[in-house]
């Protein structure tokens, strides 16, 4: 079996599929691992330290292409503006290929078909279910995770205050109030650093249990006046609102949006457009010199200020929209993404081979396409 890890061409993308760590293992499992040189640069992996692993590194990508059974990407098939070729183009019809795909995000649709007709096995990570088998599988939850984490310090790097409360000789420093509103994944980790760095905390989401997991991290909890049999879905996850009820949220939010030094923003409805839950007005309603991340926002943000991929200022509010948080801190991102492919990989396989066993839940539900034929149920139900 051979796995094949090509350089991520995005513009800015710094992560990438596996690291020598995982690259020994793979080899140890009897696999041939085939790395594009340089690919491990962007997160400080060295092309020695690869071959020290046991993979065998090549000039070109098309070589990673050409004599790979399994593609190990970050980000879904691209256009490389610098050859003019598609990865689509480069690949294999048979080829399996393991990667973020979001194949339900429209504009990712006509990728999708090119690749579903080229013949191309591509399984997408974003379609890992949150069970307990797939835990270390879940990439969303690692990169989730780091988001997390890095809008806290984006929103603190840019806060013209301190966070923790600090003695002087002239007088105490109050600390900084954060908000987060969501605390799922994402949501919980910004609670706990904006804790370890000395905040005062508050935190709001519509299900009780993820209101539970903040406040066993030191939040404050905001009632948000939400019935919890309409916020609570099937599962667990979290249900859309009706506008109705959104319009109430945003009047339960209004005083403490006002009170606070940072907003985090995470609220998400899997596979739905993210819930408006801050407006002009709220933001407006912020002192200046306070700071807004809006980590929802490749599902559309929470805050309608914000502008996707951008940073700037409104009325002296700092608001983020950065899109790749987790491309920003690199080492830890590829560490954690490249051991949940390679656990996937791993459940993949069987004595060697690929064994694609669709009553295997985690393949059924993160299989996008295979034998010329799309199967992926949210993509489908997008597209029409
Ligand atoms: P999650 O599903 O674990 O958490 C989302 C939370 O939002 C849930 O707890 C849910 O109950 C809550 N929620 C839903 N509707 C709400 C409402 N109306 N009011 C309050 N809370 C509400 O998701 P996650 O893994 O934590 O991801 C959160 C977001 O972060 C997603 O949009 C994800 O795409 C994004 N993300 C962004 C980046 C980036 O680089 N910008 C990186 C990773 C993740």
């Amino acid at each position: 079996l051979t796995l094949g890890v090509p350089t991520e061409i995005m513009p800015g993308e710094r992560r990438v599929a596996a690291i020598p760590e995982t690259v020994k293992k793979m080899v140890a499992e009897g696999a041939k691992v085939i790395v594009e040189k340089g690919a491990g640069d962007g997160s400080y992996f060295a092309d020695a330290d690869y071959q020290a692993a046991g993979a065998v590194l090549v000039d070109k990508a098309q070589a990673v292409y050409d004599q790979s059974d399994i593609i190990l990407k970050v980000k879904e098939p691209l256009m490389n503006n610098n050859t003019g070729k598609h990865e689509i183009e480069m690949m294999k019809k048979g080829q399996v290929l393991v990667t973020f795909i979001h194949p339900a995000s429209p504009v990712n649709h006509e990728m999708v078909k090119a690749m579903s007709a080229k013949g191309i096995v591509a399984f997408t990570l974003d379609g890992v279910p949150r069970i307990s088998r797939a835990q270390n599988m879940d990439a969303l939850t690692s990169m989730s995770t780091v988001a997390g984490y890095k809008a806290v310090l984006l929103a603190a790097n840019r806060l013209s205050k301190f966070m923790p409360m600090v003695g002087t000789a002239v007088g105490m420093i109050k600390p900084a109030n954060v908000l987060v509103i969501g605390t799922g994944v994402a949501g919980l980790q910004a609670v706990a650093t904006a804790k370890r760095m000395g905040a005062v905390v508050t935190a709001a989401d519509i299900r009780p249990a993820a209101r539970e997991q903040a406040q066993s991290l030191g939040a404050k909890i905001l009632d948000l006046g939400i019935p919890d049999e309409l916020a609570v879905a099937e599962g667990g996850y979290a249900n859309r609102l009706s506008d109705e009820w959104l319009v109430k949220e945003r009047e339960a939010l209004k005083a403490a949006v006002a009170d606070s030094d940072i907003l985090v923003l995470t609220a998400l409805i899997p596979g739905k457009i993210a819930p408006i839950l801050i407006t002009e007005d709220m933001v407006k309603s912020m002192r200046p010199g306070s700071a807004i991340v809006d980590v929802s926002i490749d599902q559309g943000g929470n805050c309608e200020m914000t502008d996707p991929g951008k940073v700037f200022e409104l009325g002296g509010i700092n608001i983020d929209g950065t899109k790749n948080i987790p491309g920003m801190m690199p080492t830890s991102s590829t560490w954690m993404f490249s051991h949940n492919i390679y656990n996937y990989v791993a459940n993949l396989c069987q004595d060697g081979k690929v064994n694609i066993n669709l009553e295997d839940e985690i393949l059924a539900q993160s299989l996008v396409c295979k034998d010329c034929k799309l199967v992926h149920a949210g993509t489908l139900e997008a597209m029409n």
